[in-house]
């Protein structure tokens, strides 16, 4: 087996050779269904008793449930809200039901055996403690699952008690002179965010009096992976990222004790869980989270329709583009793509027309060749707040998450506003190339005055201008011009297919990452692919659809056949437990 110190050399001399190297960990050898050592029917019947009341366990699971249990149909893929909340109740689909994006390996995206042994879905802390105080008594590892989102498939592990959260009672209340623990009171107001709760319950709490940074979808866990991972909103030029905004978390540690971790309590902790990424570090059961004044929002919806296939138009869009966002008044943010813009501006009309809508407007009616009547509509809309903004944007971006944004690179903003000509040029050939995704998101202004090591997101964040999306090939072009020494990835816009995710993500930061993974999860319990520490097989762009195994693997221990009798639901008491019969006939063998 590699030891993490193993792994930190690794990284090491990757740095110092300037060579790319894998340094992934060996398997450790943890219990999985087939081993002897698995926890016998009594025993996860004992889990379920222990839980709450309205808490429930589920399993064991094989990959056929997963076609029972997720068939999505067209309706259900346009609604990612069933599919957080799994409307079949057993907690194992995950957003991307073709395994789009998800690490599901197997023959990639056709064979669901990325599924966890079983679903522990929690009510209350206890649930989540005492699932956590199980695995650790048999050795089994942990997953999380908020909503599923992950682009990478983060959410779910083979082999896993997976807790799930999306059932979690909400909190929603809000602190007017909140103290943290080094006694200081923060200027804004905190709103507290209980696990699992996603953005849509904030934007219904706080309706007008406040303004918050949230996804771009409403149906995201907001203390989850959108947090852990960085959290990039489109007005996070004005307001920060994420991470930016949260005060303190509350989290079960692996060891499964319960632990506040703000700027002066298990700092180390905090830093790591401000970009380091979700189901790693422990299970994040609460937040506080800052709310801002309240602020009208104007939306600038600019599409070229039919003028976005002629080459011409488009690149003098993008040319404008490169040239000019990249300084916008903060109060912009929002994305564009080769077919036009979708921004935000925190803050009225008028306002909005002097910093940027007046210029943009007499550029494109000189430039960019459109008819009359596409002048003739009204491009701009006027919202009370952003949680207005939030339900109109449920039904476009989900589309565009799934084709479109399993690659991202954060482009410095240097490179954008100093070699402008390479700049446009990246981006009209990766527009030509149809390899553009449909979310690229302006970065910039205030996230940047944030210093590098305030937070664990990678420091390449702190220096950019955009986040680019592009599918594999545009992605491969993005990597020569914008390599792993110059910029990186954003966690929670990467998919499973990413080369070198360790550097890609987290940069120089991995290393400390890695150390206080040691500290606070030294026997690796929580593993999930593409998170600090991750320990098991690998796949990226350039072994797609191979799986890698890690070298010097641990043996598998016994095998049993997969049995293949259908489920059989018990029932005890509120708590369900699904035995597959020929596995339970092995186990009690
Ligand atoms: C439609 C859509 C829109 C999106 N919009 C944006 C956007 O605007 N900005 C942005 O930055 N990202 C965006 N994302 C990406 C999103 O932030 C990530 O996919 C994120 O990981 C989702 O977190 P989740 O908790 O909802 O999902 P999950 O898949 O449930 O969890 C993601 C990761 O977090 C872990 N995790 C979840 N809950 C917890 C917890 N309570 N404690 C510890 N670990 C936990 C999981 O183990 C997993 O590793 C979007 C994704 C989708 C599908």
């Amino acid at each position: 087996m590699i030891s993490t110190s193993q792994i930190r050399t690794c990284l090491l001399l990757s740095s110092v050779l300037g060579i790319l190297q894998n340094c992934q960990v060996s398997a450790r050898k943890y219990n999985n269904q087939s081993d002897p050592d698995w926890p016998k029917t009594g025993e996860w019947l004992k889990l379920s008793r222990d839980l709450s009341l309205l808490a429930e366990l589920y399993g064991p699971f094989e990959s056929s449930d997963y076609e029972d249990l997720c068939y999505i149909d067209n309706e259900h893929m346009t609604s990612p809200f069933d599919i957080a909340k799994d409307m079949r109740g057993e907690g194992i689909c995950m957003q991307y039901s073709d395994c789009t994006n998800s690490f599901c390996l197997g023959e990639l995206g056709a064979k669901r055996d990325n599924l966890p042994a079983y679903v522990l879905m929690a009510k209350e802390e206890k649930d989540i403690v005492t699932g956590v105080q199980f695995a650790n008594k048999y050795n089994i590892k942990v997953s999380v699952k908020s909503t599923g989102h992950s682009l990478s498939g983060a959410s779910t592990a083979k082999d896993t008690l997976l807790i799930w959260l999306a059932q979690y009672p909400e909190d929603n209340t809000i602190q007017l002179d909140y103290q943290d623990s080094c006694g200081d009171t923060e200027s804004h107001n905190v709103i507290g965010v209980a696990a699992g709760q996603n953005f849509k319950s904030i934007a219904e709490a706080v309706g007008d009096d406040y303004h918050f940074v949230s996804a771009s979808e409403w149906t995201v866990s907001a203390s989850g992976g959108f947090i852990q991972g960085g959290g990039v909103s489109f007005t996070s030029r004005h307001y920060g990222l994420g991470v930016d905004n949260v005060v303190d978390f509350r989290v079960v540690l692996p060891s499964s004790a319960v632990v506040i971790a703000d700027r002066c309590t298990n700092s180390d902790l905090f830093w790591a869980l401000r970009g380091g990424g979700g189901g790693s570090f422990g299970i994040v059961t609460h937040m506080n989270y800052k709310l801002h004044a309240p602020t009208p929002i104007v939306r600038f919806s600019f599409n070229l329709e039919e003028s976005s296939s002629n080459d011409t138009t488009v690149s003098t869009f993008l040319k404008y583009v490169a040239e000019n966002l990249p300084n916008i008044d903060s109060r912009w943010g929002g994305r564009f793509s080769w077919f036009g813009l979708d921004m935000y501006f925190a803050g009225f009309p008028r306002g909005a027309q002097v910093t940027f809508l007046d210029d943009f407007i007499e550029f494109a009616m000189t430039n960019l060749n459109l008819p009359l009547s596409f002048w003739e509509k009204n491009h701009t809309r006027s919202y009370d707040s952003w949680s207005r903004v939030l339900p109109e944007l449920e039904e476009t971006t989900g589309q565009a998450y799934v084709a479109e944004t399993s690659f991202s690179r954060l482009v410095p903003h240097d490179f954008a506003t100093e070699q402008t000509v390479e700049h446009y040029q990246l981006l009209e050939s990766l527009a030509k190339s149809n390899t553009l995704g449909y979310t690229n998101v302006l970065l910039g202004q205030n996230i940047n005055k944030i210093p590098e090591s305030e937070t664990s997101v990678h420091p390449a964040f702190r220096e950019s201008a955009f986040l680019l999306t592009a599918n594999q090939i545009g992605y491969e072009k993005l990597l020569e011009k914008l390599p792993n020494n110059v910029t990186g990835a954003s966690k929670n816009h990467v998919g499973s297919l990413e080369p070198n995710w360790r550097e890609s993500i987290w940069g120089e930061h991995y290393e400390r990452l890695l150390e206080i993974k040691e500290l606070y999860d030294p026997r690796n319990i929580f593993s999930c692919y593409q998170c600090v520490g991750y320990e098991g097989e690998e796949t990226d762009i350039y072994t797609k659809g191979k799986k890698l195994n890690p070298p010097n693997q641990a043996p598998t221990g016994g095998t049993i056949d997969q049995p293949t009798s259908a489920a059989q639901v018990l029932s005890t008491g509120s708590k369900l437990i699904i035995i597959m019969i020929g596995f339970s006939m092995y186990l009690m063998s």
